[in-house]
């Protein structure tokens, strides 16, 4: 028998489920823990509200985790309430698929303001993350500022942008609806430290800019490179662009709209300022491209800014016990080995890049080396060793019932036109399951 721990119940953890009980059939069993009571990281927490039809993945998921050798085990943070080595007494091999839950700090002076907030947050805000339920961001203002020109910050500009009646279908949680429908805003500008030629966001969701009621994407000509340089891009970049010319080109769509979205190129945050501990402004300089890097130019200008996102990226969280690369932000592994018995895979191995997709091949291939190091298995007591201590600690553990519960809950709580309203702490969601 193969004992399997995967810690971290999102796409990663549950590809390499699929995996490990494609490859083993009945001689293994697998246990998926996740701190929170509820599975599947970031598609319940991450992607964006108004993107169910994504979110659906999870149903793939559902069906691994009714299978027969695999459990959830959610409400236990490993390296909390039970270390890397408890776990690896009890288990052939722990594979890390935590993701990457912290963001990317942005180090410019004055990042301590108020209303100033990393994607992770924000987004976990009006997902309804419980950690991040209570942020209470100030959308008062006329004038916000998303640094990063990738797809979270397009996620996060749409959100802002949308009136209240864009998000039926969505599970938006009701206090952020409530909120963004009382936001004052006249201004979203993106901010880029590089050109369009080198944008990050991909064409689905940059088209989705022309469709808001009340948001209209504005580009300035004068940014964009010759057409005839679009040539060498690789396409989905070039469609990118062509949507990037097509707003330069149309300014009447952002002049009509209440909200104009600015993409501002080749502009690199140096400073926020502020007032009485909050944020007014930021002070951003000009860049210019040196063999594709963004190289500064020392011409500065300042832009109001009463709410500042930075989209930048994020890191994973390193656990005692599990050696980790402060500079990747992600665990020191190679090809997901990290030690004998400590594997990862997903964000938390690879970083935060790719799709959802992107982690299925990912899990696979984890399980094809922890095959290659733990053969037919060993005689460890896998999850019954791991209940035992359960019970002695007293942990509540959450099951994939319980979640069955707690998902019913929410679907009976929902707003009309809505598929769930979330619980978004976790007493609630526990006291849930009944
Ligand atoms: C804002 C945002 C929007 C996105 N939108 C899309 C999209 O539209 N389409 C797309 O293809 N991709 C999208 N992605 C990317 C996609 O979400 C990731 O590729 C994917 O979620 C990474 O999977 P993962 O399993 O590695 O990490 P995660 O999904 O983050 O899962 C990690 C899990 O580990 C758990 N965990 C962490 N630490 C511990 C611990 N110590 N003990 C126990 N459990 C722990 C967490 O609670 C979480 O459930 C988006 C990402 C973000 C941030």
């Amino acid at each position: 028998m193969r004992h399997i721990a995967i810690v971290g119940s999102g796409p990663a953890g549950y590809y390499t489920a699929e995996a490990a009980a494609k490859k083993w059939g009945e001689d293994c069993r697998i246990d998926i823990f996740d701190r929170l009571p509820v599975p599947f990281g970031l598609i319940r927490t991450g992607v964006a509200p108004d993107h169910q039809s994504i979110k659906g993945v999870a149903r793939r998921y559902e069906k691994v985790a009714k299978g027969d050798t695999v459990r959830f085990a959610g409400n236990v943070s490993v390296g909390g309430d039970i270390s890397v080595t408890e776990l690896q007494a009890f288990y052939d091999a722990v594979i890390f698929a935590t993701g990457a839950p912290h963001d990317r700090r942005l180090s410019v002076e004055g990042v301590e303001l108020g209303n100033v907030f990393g994607s992770a947050e924000f987004v976990g805000w009006y997902n309804g993350h419980p950690e991040f339920a209570t942020l209470d961001p100030d959308l008062s203002g006329r004038h916000a500022v998303i640094i990063g020109m990738g797809n979270v910050a397009l996620d996060v500009t749409r959100i802002l942008a949308k009136t209240p009646e864009e998000f039926e279908g969505s599970d938006i949680v009701a206090h952020a609806l409530d909120r963004l429908a009382r936001s004052h805003l006249e201004t979203i500008t993106i901010l880029g430290r590089r050109g369009p030629h080198q944008i990050m966001m991909t064409p689905k969701e940059l088209g989705e800019l022309r469709d808001l009621e009340r948001g209209g994407p504005k580009v300035d000509p004068g940014d964009l490179p010759p057409a005839d340089e679009d040539a060498d891009l690789e396409p989905g970049v070039r469609k990118s662009v062509n949507l990037l010319r097509e707003f330069a080109a149309n300014d009447e769509a952002y002049r009509g709209k209440p909200i104009a979205i600015e993409f501002d190129f080749f502009a690199s945050p140096n400073a926020l300022r502020g007032h009485d501990g909050k944020v007014l402004a930021i002070e951003v300089e000009e860049t210019h491209l040196e063999d594709g890097r963004p190289v500064a130019t020392g011409a500065t200008y300042e832009i109001p800014a009463d709410i500042v996102i930075s989209c930048i990226g994020y890191r994973s969280s390193a656990i005692e016990g599990v050696p980790f690369d402060e500079r990747a932000g992600r665990f020191a592994n190679e090809d997901g080995r990290i030690l004998p018995g400590l594997y990862c895979v997903g964000w938390a191995k690879r970083g935060p890049s790719g799709t959802i997709g992107t982690n299925r091949p990912d899990g696979y291939a984890v399980i094809d080396i922890v095959d290659e190091d733990i053969g037919t298995g060993s005689h460890k007591r896998g999850r019954e060793g791991f209940d035992e201590l359960a019970a002695e600690r007293g942990l509540d553990i959450v099951t994939f019932r319980d979640w069955q519960k707690i998902e019913e809950a929410e679907i009976a709580a929902a707003r009309e036109g809505a598929p769930r309203e979330k619980f978004i702490d976790i007493e609630s969601m526990i006291a849930a399951r009944g």
